[in-house]
C-alpha cells in the first residue's frame, strides 16, 4: 500500500533507538524527510545514517532550548512524533515535587509545547499528523510507574480535547500506547519490577512474556509500521484515538 506521504517532512523525537527509531525508520522508508532527535550525538548520528534521515539534532527535547533547536532544524513538519524517555519506576512515597515536575515536563508538557508550535502551520497547509508515544499505563496503570501513569494521562486528556478542534483542517492527533516492546526501556522497567518483587530479572521477563497472548514482546519495527500507517493519507478519519499495541494483554472488550 502506498501511504501517500512521500516528500512530507517529519520530526521524530527520542529516535536514536527503541520505538522512536522504529517510527523514524518506517517513515523514512515511505520517502518522508525525517529529522530525528535524541540526546547523544554519536548514537544519534549513527542512527540517522542507518535510517537515511534527512537530518538530526542532538538535544534534550524536554527543555525549551532543546525544543527550539529541534524546531529550527525542522521548522514546519507535516508529521510530528512526540517521544522522550519514560520516568523511572519506583514507590510513590519516594517521589517529591521535583520528580513529578520532571515527569510532567518530559511526558506531558513537552508534547503539548511541540503540538502548540506545529499544528497551526499544519492546519494552514491542510495536512498534518501528530503521534504521541504514550503507554499502556494510560489504559491499565502499573503501580511502580505512577509518574508515567499520571503525566501521560494528563497528555491524553489534553489531546482528547484539541484533536476534535483540529480535525476539520486535515490535522489528526492520535496516541500510540505501547505494551511490552523489546527495547532498552523495557529492560529498565523489568529490572525495576524484579527489584520491587525481590525476584531475579530473568524470572520477571519470562513471566511477563508468558502473560502476553501473542507470547512475545513487540518489536520497534512493528510499532513503527503502525505509526507510519496512522501518519498516512489513509488514516484521515482516525481522530483523537488511543491505539493500544500490547499483544492482547489488556483483557477488556473495548
Ligand atoms: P528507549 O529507552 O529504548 O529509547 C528512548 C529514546 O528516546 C532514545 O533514543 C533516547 O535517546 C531518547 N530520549 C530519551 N530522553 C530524551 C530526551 N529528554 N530528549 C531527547 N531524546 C530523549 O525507550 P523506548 O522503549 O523506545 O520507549 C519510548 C517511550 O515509550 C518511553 O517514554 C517509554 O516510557 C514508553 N514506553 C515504552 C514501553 C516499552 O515496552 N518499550 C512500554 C510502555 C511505554
Amino acid at each position: 500500500m502506498d501511504l501517500g506521504i512521500a516528500g512530507r517532512r517529519a520530526l521524530v523525537c527520542g529516535a536514536s533507538k527503541g520505538l522512536g527509531r522504529g517510527c523514524a525508520q518506517a517513515l523514512a522508508r515511505e520517502g518522508v524527510a525525517v529529522t530525528i532527535v535524541a540526546r547523544t550525538e554519536d548514537t544519534l548520528a549513527r542512527a540517522a545514517q542507518d535510517i537515511g534521515a534527512a537530518g538530526y539534532v542532538a538535544c534534550d527535547i524536554t527543555t525549551p532550548s532543546g525544543r527550539a533547536a529541534a524546531l529550527a532544524a525542522c521548522p514546519e513538519p507535516d508529521i510530528l512524533v512526540t517521544n522522550a524517555g519514560g520516568p523511572p519506576p519506583g514507590d510513590f512515597r519516594d517521589w517529591d515535587r521535583d520528580a513529578w515536575i520532571r515527569a510532567l515536563d518530559a511526558n506531558m508538557l513537552t508534547p503539548i509545547e511541540l503540538i502548540k508550535a506545529t499544528v497551526d502551520a499544519m492546519a494552514a497547509r491542510g495536512f498534518g499528523r501528530v503521534i504521541n508515544i504514550t503507554s499502556q499505563a494510560v489504559k491499565a496503570p502499573i503501580d511502580i510507574l505512577g509518574l508515567s501513569n499520571g503525566a501521560r494521562s494528563g497528555l491524553t486528556g489534553f489531546v482528547a480535547g484539541i484533536a476534535r478542534k483540529l480535525a476539520r483542517s486535515g490535522v489528526t492527533i492520535n496516541n500510540l500506547l505501547p505494551g511490552n516492546f523489546d527495547t532498552d526501556r523495557l529492560r529498565t522497567t523489568m529490572q525495576g519490577r524484579a527489584k520491587a518483587a525481590g525476584k531475579d530479572v530473568e524470572t520477571v521477563v519470562a513471566s511477563a512474556r508468558e502473560a502476553i497472548p501473542v507470547g512475545r514482546f513487540g518489536s520497534a519495527e512493528e510499532f513503527g509500521a503502525v505509526c507510519a500507517f496512522v501518519c498516512s493519507v489513509h488514516a484521515g478519519y482516525l481522530v483523537g484515538q488511543n491505539i493500544l499495541l500490547d499483544g492482547g494483554v489488556y483483557p477488556g472488550t473495548f
